[in-house]
């Protein structure tokens, strides 16, 4: 009799660390008999992880409309605000991920938590340390793919010396010669927002966050030059504040990374006290620029959370 079926999945505004890792992941858990694991995806998958799917010929992966009544592997994220719809009424028997621990269960379960720059990371080192498992060129390719991409071509602070190794070996194997150059070709998918509305943007990679009995949200986006977002920044900005209003936000941010220059362009609608107390720094007409800041969850989210808190 077949297994009952385990759905690894990860985040919503689905990025591609969450779809590499819930594919390479679900492989892993399938190949070595552990679960009947099917990588799962809840909402659309954007344009850079398309074109890593396409580029290692790999299927997209179970398109879910809701988690509830099915068991789950959690890859990439563990909050529940940050989990497909429907959580509340899965079950989750493990979780895999490489971000702050915000996970409240009633029973014993499978947790595997460190802080490197992806969840990639984490699937490839499990992998590699398991003897009977291959891993083929297109499993080392999808990988290799998230960690550059998570990492921001190894420019963000969350990447660790564990990453950069780790891609150098799956980048072997995935046949790919220069990673830097592959990791730019990645990020530039995602990189144009022409065609893309005001919504489209801020929720292409959106996070809501709990602090201080506060509500949140911090969204990202990565360009290679700042020119096209600002031009749009006004219109951006009143999407935020209609966000804000709807999701009873105390506010919301919206990143706008420059993944040339390293620095990210921060707009903020609602309350802006928080942001400028975290970092020192007047907001002038809804946004700050901060250098060097290309992590949300590095840079932007822990100052900002001693803030609120
Ligand atoms: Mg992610
Ligand atoms: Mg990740
Ligand atoms: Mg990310």
């Amino acid at each position: 009799m077949e297994k009952e079926i385990v759905y690894v999945i990860g985040h919503k505004s689905p990025d591609t660390d969450t779809v590499c890792s819930a594919i390479a992941y679900a492989a892993y858990l399938k190949k070595m008999g552990k679960l009947n694991a099917v990588p799962a995806v809840f909402g659309d998958i954007n344009p850079e992880t398309q074109f890593v799917l396409d580029y290692f010929k790999a299927k997209a992966p179970v398109k879910l409309e809701s988690m509830a009544g099915q068991k789950l592997v959690l890859v990439d994220h563990n909050e529940k605000s940050q989990s497909p719809d429907g959580i509340e009424e899965a079950k989750v028997i493990e979780i895999l991920d490489h971000h702050k621990i915000n996970f409240i269960c009633s029973e014993p379960i499978i947790v595997c938590a460190e802080p490197v720059g992806s969840t990639a990371t984490l699937v490839a080192k499990k992998m590699m340390a398991d003897k009977k498992f291959k891993i083929t060129p297109q499993l080392a390719g999808l990988l290799v793919s998230a960690i550059l991409s998570d990492t921001v071509v190894f420019k963000s602070a969350t990447t660790t010396k564990t990453d950069i190794e780790i891609a150098k070996k799956l980048g072997v194997k995935a046949k790919i010669k220069n990673l830097k150059k592959f990791g730019i070709e990645i990020k530039k998918q995602k990189a144009s927002l022409k065609g893309l509305d005001a919504k489209k943007i801020i929720y292409s990679d959106f996070k809501a966050f709990e602090a201080g009995g506060k509500k949140f949200g911090i969204g990202q986006i990565e360009v290679v030059e700042l020119k096209e977002a600002k031009e749009r920044k006004i219109e951006l900005l009143e999407k935020m504040a209609e966000i804000v209003q709807k999701e009873s936000f105390s506010f919301a941010a919206l990143m706008i990374t420059d993944i040339m220059n390293e620095g990210s362009e921060i707009l903020i609608a609602g309350d802006i006290e928080p942001m400028e107390k975290a970092f020192n720094k007047k907001v002038v007409n809804g946004s700050v620029y901060l250098e060097k800041a290309m992590s949300r969850k590095k840079d932007i989210l822990p100052p900002l959370m001693k803030a609120i808190e």
